[in-house]
Protein backbone atom coordinates (compact mmCIF):
# COMPACT_ATOMS: atom_id res chain seq x y z
CA UNK A 1 0.00 0.00 0.00
CA UNK A 2 1.36 3.43 -0.38
CA UNK A 3 1.85 5.50 2.00
CA UNK A 4 3.00 9.21 3.06
CA UNK A 5 3.88 12.14 5.74
CA UNK A 6 1.88 14.83 5.38
CA UNK A 7 4.05 17.68 5.98
CA UNK A 8 0.83 19.99 5.85
CA UNK A 9 3.38 22.87 8.52
CA UNK A 10 6.62 22.44 9.66
CA UNK A 11 5.59 25.11 12.33
CA UNK A 12 6.05 24.07 15.92
CA UNK A 13 4.84 25.47 19.23
CA UNK A 14 8.12 24.25 21.24
CA UNK A 15 11.45 23.77 20.42
CA UNK A 16 12.86 20.62 21.12
CA UNK A 17 16.71 20.00 21.17
CA UNK A 18 16.32 16.39 19.22
CA UNK A 19 14.35 17.36 16.45
CA UNK A 20 15.41 16.72 12.90
CA UNK A 21 14.27 20.38 11.78
CA UNK A 22 17.18 22.00 10.79
CA UNK A 23 18.25 25.40 12.49
CA UNK A 24 18.60 28.26 10.44
CA UNK A 25 15.74 27.15 7.71
CA UNK A 26 11.96 28.81 8.00
CA UNK A 27 9.99 26.93 10.32
CA UNK A 28 6.70 28.38 9.65
CA UNK A 29 5.99 26.96 5.91
CA UNK A 30 2.12 25.76 5.42
CA UNK A 31 0.74 24.28 2.78
CA UNK A 32 -2.36 26.38 1.04
CA UNK A 33 -5.54 24.47 2.79
CA UNK A 34 -7.32 24.23 -0.99
CA UNK A 35 -3.78 22.60 -2.37
CA UNK A 36 -4.15 20.71 0.23
CA UNK A 37 -7.72 19.11 -0.03
CA UNK A 38 -7.00 18.87 -4.28
CA UNK A 39 -3.86 16.48 -3.69
CA UNK A 40 -5.13 14.05 -0.92
CA UNK A 41 -7.76 13.64 -4.09
CA UNK A 42 -4.91 13.35 -6.26
CA UNK A 43 -3.95 11.05 -3.76
CA UNK A 44 -6.52 8.86 -3.30
CA UNK A 45 -6.72 8.64 -6.82
CA UNK A 46 -3.23 7.21 -7.12
CA UNK A 47 -3.89 4.63 -4.77
CA UNK A 48 -2.58 6.27 -1.92
CA UNK A 49 -4.25 4.39 1.17
CA UNK A 50 -2.50 6.07 4.47
CA UNK A 51 -1.08 9.42 5.30
CA UNK A 52 0.47 10.45 8.46
CA UNK A 53 0.07 13.96 9.37
CA UNK A 54 3.06 15.22 10.78
CA UNK A 55 6.48 17.76 10.40
CA UNK A 56 5.97 20.70 12.86
CA UNK A 57 2.68 20.24 15.05
CA UNK A 58 -0.37 19.45 13.52
CA UNK A 59 -2.69 20.59 15.89
CA UNK A 60 -1.33 24.31 15.49
CA UNK A 61 -3.82 23.83 12.58
CA UNK A 62 -6.23 21.87 14.55
CA UNK A 63 -9.68 23.09 12.52
CA UNK A 64 -8.19 22.47 9.18
CA UNK A 65 -6.22 19.09 9.59
CA UNK A 66 -9.02 17.94 11.19
CA UNK A 67 -11.17 18.89 8.03
CA UNK A 68 -8.33 17.14 6.33
CA UNK A 69 -8.75 13.52 7.98
CA UNK A 70 -12.73 13.70 7.43
CA UNK A 71 -11.72 13.77 3.90
CA UNK A 72 -9.53 11.44 4.06
CA UNK A 73 -11.72 8.65 5.83
CA UNK A 74 -14.58 9.59 3.03
CA UNK A 75 -12.08 8.63 0.30
CA UNK A 76 -11.15 5.43 2.19
CA UNK A 77 -7.28 6.77 3.23
CA UNK A 78 -6.11 5.53 6.57
CA UNK A 79 -5.05 8.90 9.10
CA UNK A 80 -2.50 9.29 12.04
CA UNK A 81 -1.88 12.29 13.62
CA UNK A 82 1.38 12.72 15.56
CA UNK A 83 1.62 15.34 17.77
CA UNK A 84 3.72 16.01 20.90
CA UNK A 85 0.18 16.74 23.28
CA UNK A 86 0.60 20.26 24.11
CA UNK A 87 -3.27 20.82 23.85
CA UNK A 88 -3.78 17.99 26.50
CA UNK A 89 -3.02 20.27 29.36
CA UNK A 90 -6.59 18.86 30.93
CA UNK A 91 -8.47 15.85 30.56
CA UNK A 92 -11.81 18.18 29.54
CA UNK A 93 -9.75 20.03 26.76
CA UNK A 94 -8.18 16.98 25.50
CA UNK A 95 -11.60 14.85 25.49
CA UNK A 96 -12.80 17.72 23.59
CA UNK A 97 -10.58 17.59 20.58
CA UNK A 98 -9.89 13.55 20.74
CA UNK A 99 -13.42 13.19 20.69
CA UNK A 100 -13.66 15.75 17.69
CA UNK A 101 -10.84 13.82 15.49
CA UNK A 102 -12.32 10.68 16.06
CA UNK A 103 -16.02 11.84 14.83
CA UNK A 104 -14.36 13.12 11.78
CA UNK A 105 -12.99 9.20 11.30
CA UNK A 106 -9.23 9.95 12.55
CA UNK A 107 -7.72 6.23 12.46
CA UNK A 108 -4.54 6.75 15.17
CA UNK A 109 -2.98 9.36 17.31
CA UNK A 110 0.86 8.87 17.66
CA UNK A 111 1.91 10.66 20.87
CA UNK A 112 5.79 12.04 20.89
CA UNK A 113 7.37 11.69 23.99
CA UNK A 114 10.98 12.08 25.41
CA UNK A 115 13.05 13.76 27.83
CA UNK A 116 13.50 16.43 25.17
CA UNK A 117 9.95 17.09 24.68
CA UNK A 118 8.82 17.22 28.08
CA UNK A 119 11.12 19.92 28.79
CA UNK A 120 8.36 21.67 27.41
CA UNK A 121 5.52 19.99 27.60
CA UNK A 122 4.10 18.58 30.79
CA UNK A 123 3.76 14.65 30.93
CA UNK A 124 0.78 14.48 32.42
CA UNK A 125 -0.68 15.77 29.15
CA UNK A 126 0.21 12.94 27.16
CA UNK A 127 -1.30 11.04 30.20
CA UNK A 128 -4.44 13.41 29.15
CA UNK A 129 -4.29 12.03 25.61
CA UNK A 130 -3.43 9.14 25.71
CA UNK A 131 -6.81 8.14 28.16
CA UNK A 132 -9.02 10.44 25.86
CA UNK A 133 -8.07 8.12 23.02
CA UNK A 134 -8.94 4.70 25.86
CA UNK A 135 -12.03 6.90 26.50
CA UNK A 136 -13.65 7.78 22.56
CA UNK A 137 -11.57 4.26 21.37
CA UNK A 138 -9.13 5.94 19.19
CA UNK A 139 -5.90 4.15 18.67
CA UNK A 140 -2.97 5.26 19.89
CA UNK A 141 0.74 4.79 20.33
CA UNK A 142 3.09 6.75 22.48
CA UNK A 143 6.27 6.93 20.64
CA UNK A 144 9.03 7.04 23.27
CA UNK A 145 11.84 8.62 21.69
CA UNK A 146 15.12 7.64 23.63
CA UNK A 147 18.85 7.67 23.28
CA UNK A 148 18.72 4.47 25.71
CA UNK A 149 20.86 6.45 28.41
CA UNK A 150 19.92 6.32 32.43
CA UNK A 151 18.54 9.06 32.32
CA UNK A 152 15.77 8.22 30.51
CA UNK A 153 14.53 5.19 32.75
CA UNK A 154 11.93 7.61 34.54
CA UNK A 155 10.61 9.02 31.73
CA UNK A 156 10.15 4.95 30.52
CA UNK A 157 8.25 3.83 34.04
CA UNK A 158 5.99 7.20 33.92
CA UNK A 159 4.85 5.12 31.05
CA UNK A 160 4.77 1.75 32.54
CA UNK A 161 3.07 3.23 35.84
CA UNK A 162 0.09 4.29 33.70
CA UNK A 163 -0.44 1.11 32.12
CA UNK A 164 0.36 3.02 28.50
CA UNK A 165 1.16 1.79 25.23
CA UNK A 166 4.34 3.05 23.84
CA UNK A 167 7.42 1.63 21.65
CA UNK A 168 10.62 3.22 22.25
CA UNK A 169 12.45 4.63 19.34
CA UNK A 170 16.31 5.34 19.05
CA UNK A 171 16.27 9.31 18.37
CA UNK A 172 17.87 9.99 15.13
CA UNK A 173 21.31 12.16 14.91
CA UNK A 174 19.81 14.73 12.34
CA UNK A 175 19.11 18.52 12.19
CA UNK A 176 19.23 19.73 15.74
CA UNK A 177 20.47 16.27 17.61
CA UNK A 178 23.13 16.10 14.41
CA UNK A 179 25.34 18.10 17.46
CA UNK A 180 24.50 15.83 20.21
CA UNK A 181 27.71 13.16 20.99
CA UNK A 182 26.95 10.15 19.52
CA UNK A 183 27.42 6.67 21.80
CA UNK A 184 29.68 4.50 20.06
CA UNK A 185 26.59 1.34 20.40
CA UNK A 186 27.14 -2.26 19.54
CA UNK A 187 24.24 -4.12 18.42
CA UNK A 188 23.60 -7.11 16.99
CA UNK A 189 24.59 -7.85 12.82
CA UNK A 190 21.01 -7.04 12.00
CA UNK A 191 19.64 -6.21 8.31
CA UNK A 192 18.42 -2.31 9.19
CA UNK A 193 15.86 -2.53 6.37
CA UNK A 194 14.59 0.66 6.08
CA UNK A 195 10.40 0.92 4.84
CA UNK A 196 10.61 4.44 4.05
CA UNK A 197 7.61 6.37 3.57
CA UNK A 198 7.84 9.19 1.02
CA UNK A 199 7.55 12.80 2.96
CA UNK A 200 5.91 15.88 1.09
CA UNK A 201 6.86 19.29 2.39
CA UNK A 202 4.36 21.98 2.79
CA UNK A 203 6.47 23.11 -0.49
CA UNK A 204 5.28 20.07 -2.52
CA UNK A 205 8.72 19.11 -2.26
CA UNK A 206 8.53 14.79 -2.31
CA UNK A 207 11.39 12.80 -1.04
CA UNK A 208 11.90 9.04 -0.17
CA UNK A 209 12.24 8.95 3.15
CA UNK A 210 10.66 10.69 5.89
CA UNK A 211 12.80 10.75 8.25
CA UNK A 212 16.53 11.75 8.25
CA UNK A 213 17.04 11.54 4.23
CA UNK A 214 15.39 15.03 3.53
CA UNK A 215 18.37 16.50 5.16
CA UNK A 216 20.98 14.34 2.55
CA UNK A 217 21.91 18.23 1.22
CA UNK A 218 25.45 17.01 -0.23
CA UNK A 219 23.46 14.32 -2.61
CA UNK A 220 19.87 14.79 -2.38
CA UNK A 221 19.77 11.34 -2.59
CA UNK A 222 15.75 10.83 -1.50
CA UNK A 223 14.68 13.88 -3.19
CA UNK A 224 12.07 12.99 -5.75
CA UNK A 225 10.75 16.12 -7.18
CA UNK A 226 8.08 18.53 -6.93
CA UNK A 227 4.30 18.13 -6.77
CA UNK A 228 4.46 21.32 -9.61
CA UNK A 229 6.61 19.74 -11.77
CA UNK A 230 5.47 16.17 -11.57
CA UNK A 231 2.52 14.09 -10.76
CA UNK A 232 1.80 12.07 -7.62
CA UNK A 233 1.67 8.77 -9.53
CA UNK A 234 5.26 9.75 -11.38
CA UNK A 235 7.20 10.44 -8.41
CA UNK A 236 5.51 7.37 -6.03
CA UNK A 237 6.75 5.21 -9.64
CA UNK A 238 10.04 7.15 -9.18
CA UNK A 239 10.32 6.29 -5.40
CA UNK A 240 9.04 1.91 -6.29
CA UNK A 241 11.56 1.73 -9.27
CA UNK A 242 14.55 3.27 -7.65
CA UNK A 243 16.93 0.54 -7.82
CA UNK A 244 19.51 1.80 -4.31
CA UNK A 245 16.06 2.58 -2.59
CA UNK A 246 14.94 -1.07 -3.31
CA UNK A 247 18.21 -2.34 -1.63
CA UNK A 248 17.67 -0.42 1.33
CA UNK A 249 13.91 -1.84 1.55
CA UNK A 250 15.01 -5.34 0.84
CA UNK A 251 18.80 -5.90 1.10
CA UNK A 252 19.12 -3.37 4.24
CA UNK A 253 21.56 -0.58 5.40
CA UNK A 254 24.15 -2.70 7.06
CA UNK A 255 24.50 -5.40 4.15
CA UNK A 256 25.20 -2.42 1.59
CA UNK A 257 27.35 -0.82 3.83
CA UNK A 258 29.34 -4.18 4.06
CA UNK A 259 29.29 -4.68 0.09
CA UNK A 260 30.94 -0.88 0.25
CA UNK A 261 33.96 -1.85 2.50
CA UNK A 262 32.85 -1.01 5.64
CA UNK A 263 34.23 -3.27 8.75
CA UNK A 264 31.87 -5.75 10.04
CA UNK A 265 33.24 -4.38 13.23
CA UNK A 266 32.81 -0.58 12.35
CA UNK A 267 29.38 -1.07 10.93
CA UNK A 268 27.42 -2.26 14.95
CA UNK A 269 29.26 1.08 15.89
CA UNK A 270 26.47 2.99 14.11
CA UNK A 271 22.62 3.40 13.73
CA UNK A 272 20.95 2.44 10.98
CA UNK A 273 20.45 6.37 9.66
CA UNK A 274 24.13 6.98 10.32
CA UNK A 275 25.24 4.56 8.42
CA UNK A 276 22.84 5.81 5.79
CA UNK A 277 23.77 9.00 5.76
CA UNK A 278 27.62 7.68 5.23
CA UNK A 279 26.67 5.51 2.12
CA UNK A 280 23.94 8.07 0.39
CA UNK A 281 25.32 11.48 1.48
CA UNK A 282 28.53 11.01 0.03
CA UNK A 283 28.94 12.44 -3.74
CA UNK A 284 31.84 9.51 -3.93
CA UNK A 285 30.35 6.86 -2.34
CA UNK A 286 26.80 6.96 -4.02
CA UNK A 287 28.73 7.22 -7.65
CA UNK A 288 30.42 4.10 -6.17
CA UNK A 289 27.02 2.38 -4.98
CA UNK A 290 25.63 3.68 -8.34
CA UNK A 291 27.71 2.05 -10.90
CA UNK A 292 27.84 -0.97 -9.26
CA UNK A 293 24.33 -1.06 -8.19
CA UNK A 294 24.06 -4.66 -10.65
CA UNK A 295 26.25 -6.11 -8.57
CA UNK A 296 25.00 -5.01 -5.44
CA UNK A 297 21.63 -6.32 -5.82
CA UNK A 298 23.27 -10.12 -7.04
CA UNK A 299 25.10 -9.88 -4.45
CA UNK A 300 23.01 -11.98 -2.12
CA UNK A 301 23.49 -15.16 0.21
S1 LIG B 1 10.44 17.12 17.78
FE1 LIG B 1 8.28 17.48 17.24
S2 LIG B 1 7.47 18.63 18.99
FE2 LIG B 1 9.69 18.79 19.12
S3 LIG B 1 10.24 20.69 18.02
FE3 LIG B 1 10.35 19.00 16.53
S4 LIG B 1 8.32 18.97 15.56
FE4 LIG B 1 8.11 20.13 17.48
S1 LIG C 1 18.06 4.52 7.26
FE1 LIG C 1 18.06 5.99 5.57
S2 LIG C 1 16.14 5.61 4.53
FE2 LIG C 1 15.94 4.71 6.57
S3 LIG C 1 15.04 6.29 7.90
FE3 LIG C 1 17.27 6.46 8.07
S4 LIG C 1 17.83 7.99 6.56
FE4 LIG C 1 15.78 7.27 6.02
Amino acid sequence: MRKLAFGYSTRCNIRCEHCVAMDGLPDNGKMDHDKAKQIIVEMARAGVGGISFSAGEPFMYFKEIAELVKLCGQLGIYTRIVTNSFWAKTAESSDSLVSELKENGLCQLRLSYSKWHQKNVSRNNVLNAAQSCQKFGLNYFISFITDFSREDDPYEQFLRDHDLTFFPEPVIYAGRAAAFKQRNILTDYQANCCDMNPYLTPDLDMYACCDAGSHFSKTRFFYLGNLNDHTIEQLFTKNETHQLYGLIRTMGITNIASFAGYKAREIITHTKCELCEKLFNSPQMLTTLQAQVSELSAWSR
